[in-house]
């Protein structure tokens, strides 16, 4: 509301906040909240535990935090900085990670594998999101959706969708028939 101010407030310490997911339900009203252990009202950043924390856990198909992303893939890229820091950008989104996760599972779309059936708790919801959206397509305006341009993919199968062979990139189409076709 004034410009100012707000211009002044930065040079103070600040909390930055990112949206990680949306989720409309009446369960998680202040009146519920309060039934499952929150103390008073919610007047800023908390740390949820507890009974709270696991109360509020239970709206979510998958975890908020496990967001984390190696660094390999995108170093790997071949279109230099600009264009690449804005395809991790897409693809480290969380809202739109997990929008794509609760749509297609957490299994490579490429040949189905599922890390936490293969290797256990330590490999539940783990899955790289590959966008799948040219980057010469991608406008100044463009917004990403979740199930038509990402695809959840395994490490490896993202790493070879970010490779080229003869000047282009493989389709993840292309990439399955290469599985079938061994
Ligand atoms: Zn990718
Ligand atoms: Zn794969």
């Amino acid at each position: 509301m004034d410009e100012e101010k707000y211009k002044k407030s930065r040079e103070y310490d600040y909390t930055r906040i990112r949206l990680l997911d949306e989720i409309d339900t009446p369960e998680l009203s202040l009146a519920k909240l309060r039934n499952y252990s929150l103390k008073g009202n919610i007047q800023g950043a908390m740390k949820l535990k507890g009974e709270l924390h696991d109360y509020i856990m239970s709206f979510f198909e998958h975890g908020l935090t496990e967001g984390y992303y190696p660094e390999e893939v995108s170093k790997g890229l071949e279109e230099g900085k600009r264009k690449t820091i804005n395809v991790s950008v897409y693809e480290r989104n969380p809202l739109a990670r997990k929008q794509c996760m609760d749509f297609y599972g957490v299994q490579c779309q490429i040949y189905n594998f599922n890390f936490e059936e293969k290797y256990g708790e330590v490999g539940k919801d783990f899955i790289h999101v590959h966008h799948i959206v040219p980057l010469h397509q991608i406008q100044g305006d463009y917004k990403v959706d979740p199930i038509k341009d990402l695809i959840p993919v395994c490490p490896n199968c993202h790493a070879l969708l970010h490779r080229m062979e003869s000047g282009s990139y493989l389709s993840v189409e292309q990439l399955k028939e290469r599985i079938k076709n061994n």
